[in-house]
């Protein structure tokens, strides 16, 4: 699994950082940051989370 992040989309709300810490941030402009662009099995389940919570529609998936 691939993660895509679209900072054009992206506002700044943080709750992906908050659903997966370890595998987003964000940059001084509060636009996400993808720390583990191929998240491991074990985050699937949080970056799922997160992408779910995005208000903007700035993440997605891409299965391998
Ligand atoms: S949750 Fe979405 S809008 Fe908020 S910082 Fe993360 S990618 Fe950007």
């Amino acid at each position: 699994m691939r993660i895509e992040a679209n900072r054009d989309v992206c506002i700044g709300a943080g709750n992906c950082v908050l659903a997966a810490e370890d595998v987003f941030d964000q940059d001084d402009e509060a636009l996400v940051v993808v720390l583990e662009e191929h998240p491991s099995d074990d985050q699937v389940a949080e970056v799922r989370n997160a992408v779910a919570q995005c208000p903007s529609g700035a993440l997605g998936l891409v299965e391998d």
